[in-house]
């Protein structure tokens, strides 16, 4: 295998500065120790070196905001990724997992929470973008300057991540531009100043105030590279010049696709695209061109042939079909709940309401003993949310569904409580008169979601498991696809739903190191999860799968069974 570069290099100079103290050694001691000792060295230099040159070297390409198939669909026209997954000869083992549910919500911060942990929202603690806290009345949004808040709900609720298992194997790991870095050896990460920059040239570029979409990624993967103003020693040339090693496992998050394709550029937005056309167009020009720089940096890094990439998303896209303005039901409620202003606070309010996307979580206190932790009276604290959200024609025109929270063994009026929710059959309560009688009627068993998404089981499931006690919220509204609340009405697209186009999204593993550990090309048949990426590495990095995950190794057996079928 021809191996030249900074990789060996570092391998070589660490032989040149042995030689040299041999020479020193040789004055002082006798010719047959310094033999001895020599051989015992050069076992040792020889054991690192083969080592090294067999173990693999993880690359976690996280193209944020990607939907499933832009890639797969696309492989023609984009070379570069080509290359990357098939090999520059077309004979390089890959698997390709055309079908991974992301978690519940597909929104950024608790997917790629669940995503680097493999745990499902309500073990992480990060259960949304936004939630309200009933135990603490405070609300918790994860957006920071200091990138530190999601690191210090992890480790305060003891969730390890990838890079913690990576650690504890023996092994090391980077990420670049990712929040999530607890555990990790190195971590490059963004900042007010990059932020700022992105968004200068958004403004010079495109005229809006929005980072711009490639200057954040050309700089992503320069970052990675070669580090940016004061994070060289971080970045993968630092790495090697200061540790003389290339990490195990290396995470560079790419942000562009997301931003580009909620504020795609004026032309694109005039021709009415779709958004796969959006992605599609940015993964060719701007993503396919840095895959290549990517591929020739790695190869003049000497480490290009032990690479093993994979390739992943954490939620999808839909464009947007129609905004509802996002203090919607603030206004429809407030006339008859107390809400949180300037002279009250959470705890004084009697309703909370999340700001939302494709759905909008209403917290609601017992205004009986005035106790947030006390589930809300179904008749006299729900029911009338229930009526006012449902008098609002926007959000009748928006609603496909609409759940109300239960509460086990805690509330005993009325009805029996076994399930986490509700599902409201709220067009059947429409058409009544609305008294106590006909609310309690329309209150269906959330197994009846199956029959109202495509993805009915996923959306149960995912529900179910999206929230703590103290987190759940008493009434949520999911939105038709492509409703979604918001401020920004030029927004053009958006996720977080339970549709496919948002929930949806592909991964690929493949690059020249992987046929070593799974030769051959398949296509996975059968659906995996986001949940299953660390699985997945630690598979590939031949370490103990952790115990009491929620994901699984989707690529256990395929090499005994060769299930999947080759192209
Ligand atoms: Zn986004």
């Amino acid at each position: 295998m021809k191996k030249e570069g900074v990789y060996h290099q570092s391998n070589k100079s660490k032989h040149v500065l042995n030689a040299h103290c041999w020479l020193k050694i040789l004055e002082k001691f006798h010719l047959a120790q310094v033999l001895l000792a020599a051989l015992i060295l050069s076992l040792l230099f020889f054991t690192i070196v083969n080592a090294e040159a067999g173990s693999p070297k993880i690359v976690i390409l996280e193209f944020h905001g990607m939907k499933g198939g832009v890639i797969d669909e696309n492989l023609k026209q984009l070379p570069n990724f080509q290359e990357l997954i098939k090999g520059s000869h077309n004979d390089q083992a890959y698997v390709h997992l055309p079908h991974v549910f992301t978690t519940i919500p597909a929104a950024s911060v608790p997917t790629m929470s669940s995503m680097y942990t493999g745990l499902l929202p309500w073990r992480t603690g990060i259960v949304s973008t936004i939630w309200f806290n009933r135990h603490t009345t405070k609300v918790r949004t994860m957006i920071s300057y200091s990138q530190e808040r999601i690191n210090r709900i992890l480790a305060s609720n003891g969730v390890k991540t990838l890079f913690d298992y990576i650690a504890e194997s023996g092994k090391n790991s980077m990420t670049t531009m990712l929040i999530i870095t607890k555990g990790a050896d190195w971590s490059i990460k963004s900042g007010v100043f990059f932020w700022g920059n992105s968004a200068l040239v958004g403004f010079f570029r495109n005229g809006q105030w929005i980072p711009d979409s490639s200057y954040v990624d050309q700089n992503t993967i320069s970052a990675f590279l070669t580090g940016h103003i004061l994070a060289y020693s971080k970045s993968l040339t630092g790495i090697l010049e200061y540790h003389h090693t290339i990490p195990d496992v290396m995470v560079v998050q790419l942000l562009g696709t997301d931003l580009f394709s909620h504020y795609p550029p004026r032309e694109l937005k005039e021709q009415n695209a779709s958004m796969d056309k959006i992605q599609k167009h940015y993964a060719q020009t701007v993503l396919d061109p840095l895959i290549g720089t990517l591929i020739s940096s790695l190869k003049k890094a000497g480490c290009y042939e032990d690479c093993i990439f994979i390739l992943v998303s954490e939620h999808g896209f839909t464009k947007i079909g129609k905004h509802i303005p996002d203090d919607t039901l603030d206004r429809t409620l407030k006339n008859c709940f107390k809400l949180p202003d300037q002279e009250t606070s959470n705890q004084q309010a009697e309703a909370v309401i999340m700001l939302g996307a494709s759905t909008k979580e209403i917290y609601l206190k017992n205004r009986q003993s005035g106790n947030w932790m006390d589930p809300p009276r179904l008749l006299a604290d729900v029911k009338p949310a229930v009526d006012l959200v449902l008098a609002n024609s926007d959000i009748q025109h928006c609603m496909n569904t609409l759940v109300i929270r239960q509460y086990p063994d805690e509330r005993h009026d009325f009805m029996e409580e076994n399930g986490h929710w509700w599902v409201l059959d709220w067009k059947t309560y429409q058409a009544t008169d609305k008294n106590d009688f006909s609310f309690l009627q329309a209150l269906r068993p959330l197994s009846v979601l199956e029959r109202r998404f495509e993805l009915g089981k996923y959306v149960v499931r995912g529900l179910r498991r999206q929230y703590t006690r103290e987190t759940a919220p008493d009434i949520k509204v999911i939105n038709k696809k492509g409703c979604y609340f918001e401020r920004d009405f030029d927004k053009y697209g958006h996720h977080g739903s339970y549709y496919p186009s948002d929930c949806i999204v592909s991964f690929w593993v493949a690059g020249p190191g992987l046929a070593r550990i799974l030769p051959g090309r398949h296509i996975l048949d059968h659906a995996a999860s986001t949940l299953d990426l660390v699985p997945i590495v630690a598979y590939l990095l031949g370490i103990p799968i952790p115990q009491g995950l929620d994901g699984n190794n989707p690529l256990e057996n395929l090499q005994s069974k060769r299930i999947g079928k080759s192209q």
